[in-house]
């Protein structure tokens, strides 16, 4: 390894921005150089003055929070123009629609089994396939 550790690297914001990354840049913890993509999706889509100004406006303890869900929503914008990150949180949100509902279902299923009582709908279409261990008296008679 080279022992040039008075040499400073550019955080990946000064390096594409093509400016000297002075100490105490506001974006060095939070893009490091070896992550050069992140920053060129996050100005990309808000701006680097924004994120600069948005970064400063909030305490230190929040920012790498910040950054990392601009860095989501921004790679998301990126792939998907339309929706960016939207697109997936509704996907989700419809994916979790439709296992309530078969949730839903499977409880249902499970407490009329648990009761023995099978509704004659579901016993009619069903019943050729089933063993009948459920002895009915009551056979169409
Ligand atoms: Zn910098």
């Amino acid at each position: 390894m080279a022992s040039s550790s008075s040499y400073n690297c550019p955080c990946a914001a000064c390096k594409f921005l093509r400016r000297k990354c002075m100490p105490g840049c506001i974006f060095a913890p939070y893009f490091p150089p070896e992550e050069p993509q992140k920053f060129a999706n996050v100005h990309k889509i808000f701006g680097a003055s924004n994120v600069s100004k948005l970064l400063h406006e909030l305490l230190p303890h929040q920012r790498e929070d910040a950054v990392n869900s601009l860095a989501y929503e921004a790679e998301a914008r990126v792939k998907d123009p339309v929706y960016g990150c939207v697109g997936a949180i509704s996907f989700l949100q419809r994916q979790v629609e439709r296992l309530q509902k078969e949730l839903d279902a499977a409880n249902a299923d499970l407490i009329r089994y648990a009761c023995n009582d099978i509704p004659s709908g579901i016993a009619c279409t069903a019943g050729s396939k089933f063993g009948s261990s459920h002895g009915s008296s009551a056979e169409a008679g």
